[in-house]
């Protein structure tokens, strides 16, 4: 499910990538867009002007990291990041607000985030703290 966002979503995605400083997994990049529109008290937060990155394992603390290895924890975000929690109540899909439970009961769910995002309807790179299209979060069916 890694094609959904490469032609049809205008995210701009970073494509380097880098290990998480906690969990020593390995992630891909996210913009300056999309921290702001997550984490609490924009205003605060000081862009080093480095890459950063987004970790999506549920057992890590962390949500982005920097280049300096510097971390954005769940405790600094104001979005709570589904892919994160334990729970399957908590949104997958930002654009159109879905959680995975209601995904796994609703194939119908899925078609039409595929079709709203062929269509260029979706804001992912600011709506998903990912930064980056929510159908490869999608349960399997
Ligand atoms: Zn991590």
């Amino acid at each position: 499910m890694s094609d959904c966002c490469s032609k049809s979503c205008s995210s701009n995605e970073v494509h380097e990538t880098h290990r998480c400083p906690v969990n020593g997994k390995v992630y891909k990049g996210v913009s300056e867009k999309t921290i702001l529109h997550h984490i609490n008290e924009p205003w605060q937060w000081e862009d080093k002007q480095q890459n950063y990155y987004f970790c999506d394992d549920p057992e890590c603390d962390v949500v982005y990291f920097g280049q300096d290895n510097s971390v954005i924890k769940k405790s600094e975000l104001r979005t709570i990041v589904g892919v994160k929690e334990e729970s399957d109540a908590f949104p997958i899909c930002y654009c159109f607000g879905l959680s995975a439970n209601q995904a796994a009961k609703n194939p119908e769910a899925k078609a039409f985030v595929v079709q709203k995002t062929k269509e260029h309807v979706c804001e992912c790179e600011a709506r998903n703290p990912s930064g980056r299209c929510c159908l490869k979060d999608f349960p399997a069916p």
